[in-house]
């Protein structure tokens, strides 16, 4: 077989889907090697890099997780890998419900939030589906949505980024997504017109808050709302706010109904044991979380600031990252530039944001020397 005939073979809508594209990962993340090159990518790659690299481009927390979670690594016993873990991650879940009020029945852990995603696919949706969202917005919903032949309509934003959630919400649509606050806008939408669309809407909502924990306001989530709609999903990460995005895990939180669902999608023993203990730690551990987040919504405050300063449009942010645009609009051009200097940001080709680039916020010194090579490139 030819590489030229093996397509006949692939699945006629994952032969034409588009892959996922990462945030560039540099050397010192693939342990040395260049990073095997997705063939659609279509990023822009580092000429080269003399000094210590920063990866401001997936929205890592530049701070460590709670040392609560060194320790479980210390004390690993490693005669337990050679064990399955518990497959429906028991103690997580009881945690997690403690802390949103909520039974156990009504959380679900994943390998990631990401993997969750592919559940609420695989158990809501049928290929010809139709699922709704924002744009612009994660662009995982869109791989998902692919592999299960699923159609999506964009709503469209005004030009403030700002969804109207009065607008008409298309008929045909089985499933509405919101990302809040939104990826890579920033933009919080507030709770009482959350609760407005769920109500409206007669498919299922997914609430995805990977960043809620960036919001200056402690009370916009939506886990409130989930003991009171039985079509509402809320989506939350352990990547970003808990700094544990290499140990994948993620949590659903839905009724009891919806997540028997979610879990007769799974694999059998979807989530690894030694993050299952990694996430109990960093969860158990909310002051560290909170204390890294605060520090990051003060860092993003002044990038917010400096970069008007620097001619600069920015938008204003409830995450951990800065949408900006660059004056004259340059977003690529500056996005090489940094790279060129071992300073990865995320550049996303494609409408309305081509202009545009997306900055993680990271510790001040980190964004210290952004701002500087910045103002190096506008003088
Ligand atoms: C980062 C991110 C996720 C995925 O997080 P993982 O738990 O690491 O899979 C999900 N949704 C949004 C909007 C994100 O930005």
């Amino acid at each position: 077989m030819d590489s030229q005939s093996s397509e006949v073979y692939i699945n006629p809508h994952i032969a034409a889907m588009k892959p996922y594209v990462y945030g560039w990962q540099p050397p010192s993340v693939t342990g040395g090697s260049r990073q095997r090159e997705n063939r659609n990518q279509d990023i822009s790659q580092p000429m080269h890099t003399s000094r210590p690299e920063l990866k401001l481009n997936a929205n890592e927390n530049p701070y460590p997780p709670s040392p609560r979670v060194a320790e479980v690594l210390t004390r690993l016993d490693t005669d337990r890998i050679a064990l399955y873990p518990d497959a429906v991650c028991t103690a997580l879940c009881r945690q997690i419900a403690a802390h949103h009020e909520l039974r156990p029945e009504q959380v679900m852990v994943g390998n990631g939030s990401s993997e969750l995603i592919t559940f609420i696919f695989r158990a809501f949706m049928q290929p010809g589906d139709v699922v709704a969202l924002p744009y612009p917005t994660f662009t995982l919903y869109h791989t998902a949505a692919a592999i299960q032949q699923v159609r999506f309509i964009d709503l469209p934003m005004d030009g403030d980024f700002r969804w109207n959630v009065h607008q008409p919400l298309p008929e045909e649509a089985r499933l509405l997504v919101l990302v809040n606050p939104n990826a890579p806008t920033g933009r919080l939408l507030p709770l009482d017109e959350l609760a407005g669309i769920i109500e409206r809407f007669a498919g299922v909502v997914v609430i995805d808050e990977a960043y809620i924990d960036f919001a200056d306001d402690p009370h916009v989530s939506a886990a409130t709302l989930v003991g009171r709609y039985p079509n509402l999903i809320v989506l939350r990460t352990f990547s970003k706010s808990y700094s544990l995005c290499g140990a994948r895990i993620g949590y659903a939180l839905a009724a009891e109904e919806f997540i028997i669902a979610m879990m007769k999608c799974k694999d059998s023993y979807n989530v690894n044991g030694i993050s299952q203990r990694m996430a109990e730690a960093a969860f158990s551990d909310q002051a560290h979380m909170r204390r890294n987040a605060d520090r990051i919504r003060a860092t993003r405050s002044r990038l917010s600031w400096q970069l008007e300063e620097l001619g600069f449009q920015v938008l204003p942010s409830q995450t951990n990252f800065v949408l900006c645009r660059p004056p004259g609009g340059e977003a690529q051009e500056l996005e090489r530039y940094l790279a060129a200097r071992g300073v990865y940001v995320r550049y996303f080709p494609q409408p309305r944001l081509e202009d545009k680039l997306r900055i993680t916020v990271g510790t001040d010194a980190h964004m210290e020397e952004v701002i500087r090579l910045i103002a190096e490139w506008v003088l």
